[in-house]
């Protein structure tokens, strides 16, 4: 099936009982037991809800996989990742990756003895090298967030393969719509789904998708386990968007190349960071495993005023946090997502105070362009 298809149609069959062609809300806590010992398959709400069910079931398909497992938010999936490991286990991470990932990480998980290697794994040996004999898991953010640099995932795949690792691919800011990393050999995809599966910027979700059956029914446990589920509402709202990510991520990625384009002919900005532009250095690996580059891009404005004057002279953009929604958003990664790195290790990887994010949204790009435009009047 063709992925708006599958969008559509994966984990959606006509309720039952009405033939509702929405998938309903279950909107319940518990299930009546006909006897003891005997019931529908349903027991608990935390264990077991449809709603729920036909979200992991529609994302696991549109990622190319056979099992969905689906969280409170992006977080709470990756806080479950942890889950597979235990004290004494070292974790190879992306560095440079989410904010908030860096802080479950580092500042949270580190207390239960897991420890974990901070390396640019653009270069793949960087991860060959950093292999420890305790080991057990290679976590990768791809592109990265905000600086889009990008991982081999054939080639980081195989090495988790040989050296028997789990890999893990924070697959957010593509969306299944562009990348899979399950095709290329990953064994578990990760998105916050408040992004771009969502899109509407009114849900916090997060999700698990992998083709391993071991894998599955540990995070299958752990859901139930440590409980954090996403509510049916949520998943329902989740379900909602994905009928039509594959138009959204169209316009997104349309939008985008035309306004990295004109920021980088312009010559407003003195560095344009995009996977889609000709000069990003990994433009090649970019079209080998994207399907299309996406809507982030981040831009150096050269000094801080300047980027101050864009931050807050345009109207079209909202000046916050997030990414992925409809609407158009304006951040300042080196005092609001990464405001938690040192100054010096920020700027170390080009994070400057002159950094500007845009997430671009699907509103007509004529409107965009003007809008920077005016700013910087
Ligand atoms: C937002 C985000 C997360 C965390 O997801 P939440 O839904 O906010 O918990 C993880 N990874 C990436 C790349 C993100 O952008």
């Amino acid at each position: 099936m063709g992925f708006s298809t599958d969008a559509i149609h994966a984990g959606q069959i006509p309720d039952p009982t009405t033939g509702a062609v929405i998938t309903p809300i279950y909107q319940t806590s518990t299930y009546a037991q006909e006897a003891l010992g005997k019931n529908k398959g349903y027991s608990y709400g935390r264990t077991h809800n449809l709603t729920r069910a036909a979200l992991e079931e529609n994302i696991a398909v549109l990622e190319k996989g056979k099992f969905g497992v689906a969280f409170s938010s992006g977080l709470a999936a990756t806080h479950a990742l942890m889950m597979l490991l235990k004290a004494g286990d070292n974790v190879i991470a992306t560095n440079n990756l989410y904010g908030g990932t860096y802080r479950l990480f580092e500042l949270n998980m580190k207390n239960f003895g897991i420890d974990f290697s901070w390396v640019d794994t653009s270069e793949l040996k960087n991860i060959e090298e950093a292999i420890k004999p305790n080991t057990k898991m290679v976590f990768i953010e791809t592109p990265t967030n905000p600086l889009l640099s990008l991982t081999d995932l054939v080639g980081a795949a195989k090495i988790c393969r040989k050296n028997n690792l789990i890999s893990v691919v924070d697959n957010t800011f593509m969306s299944p719509y562009f990348q899979n990393p399950l095709s290329f050999g990953c064994d578990i995809v990760l998105h916050s789904q408040t992004k771009y599966i969502n899109g509407h910027s009114d849900v916090i979700g997060g999700i698990l998708v992998t083709n391993e059956e071991k894998i599955h029914s540990k995070l299958r446990y752990v859901q139930n386990a440590f409980g954090s589920i996403p509510s049916p509402f949520d998943c329902w709202l989740v379900l909602r968007s994905t009928k039509t990510l594959a138009v959204r991520m169209e316009r997104h990625d349309y939008n985008a190349r035309q306004f990295a384009n004109y920021l980088e002919k312009s010559a407003i900005a003195q560095k344009v960071y995009y996977p889609g532009l000709v000069n990003h250095p990994q433009h090649e690996l970019a079209r080998k495993q994207m399907r299309g580059f996406g809507g982030m891009i981040s831009a150096d404005f050269g000094t801080f005023t300047k980027a101050q004057k864009i931050l807050n002279g345009v109207k079209i953009f909202t000046l916050g946090e997030s990414l992925g929604g409809v609407e158009s958003l304006i951040s300042h990664p080196a005092t609001m997502t990464h405001a938690s790195i040192l100054k010096e290790e920020r700027e170390k990887m080009g994070i400057t105070d002159s950094l500007v994010r845009f997430s671009i949204g699907i509103e007509d790009i004529e409107d965009l362009l003007e809008d920077i435009k005016n700013a910087l009047k």
